[in-house]
């Protein structure tokens, strides 16, 4: 998996102060894409366990939240790969930090099972994520006043509620 970038004290794509992740390796092709650079598989850096020990050294300090992935596309499947021992470790020795997730598919047409972008890995990351952002960008219900979404058919999805009803559950933010 390459990325494009980690921004350590970032406070745009989730609630509170948070790392955020932008994976590399989009095939939404969404019209209007404002990062189409990133749909390239190999921008940017590959990702390595130097990048990893990066990413946990920048969650440590209490004042962050969490971690939010972004990209390009984390549910590709090859990103998914690389993505799940990232959040397993995340689970295991941050169990204090929330994970966000930003994705172009749609959680309940495309990501569970039988969808087109389901995969081996994709169950466990979905238990593992907080929020999910979904929904690729639409040029014609682009709305800048919107909070972490950039049209209106994207959604704020609280993904445990969610998968717990088998229904999708909106999340609202506390702020
Ligand atoms: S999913 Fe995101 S990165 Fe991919 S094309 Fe759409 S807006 Fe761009």
């Amino acid at each position: 998996m390459f990325y494009g970038e980690i921004k350590k004290c970032d406070i745009a794509n989730g609630s509170g102060v948070r790392v955020s992740l932008f994976v590399s390796g989009c095939r939404n092709h969404c019209p209007g894409c404002f990062q189409p650079e990133t749909w390239d598989f190999a921008y940017g850096r590959p990702f390595t366990k130097e990048t990893e020990s990066e990413i946990f050294q920048a969650l440590r300090p209490s004042y962050i939240q969490g971690l939010t992935v972004l990209g390009g596309e984390p549910f590709e499947p090859e990103n998914q790969k690389e993505l799940l021992p990232l959040l397993k470790k995340i689970r295991e020795q941050l169990p204090n930090k929330d994970i966000w997730m930003f994705t172009g598919y749609v959680l309940d047409q495309d990501l569970l099972d039988g969808g087109k972008k389901h995969t081996e890995q994709t169950d466990e990351i979905l238990s593992m994520i907080d929020v999910l952002i979904d929904g690729p960008f639409v040029e014609e219900l682009k709305d800048i006043t919107l909070q972490f979404r950039g049209s209106s058919n994207q959604r704020l999805i609280d993904v445990p509620a969610s998968l717990k009803a088998c229904q999708v559950i909106e999340y609202v933010p506390a702020f």
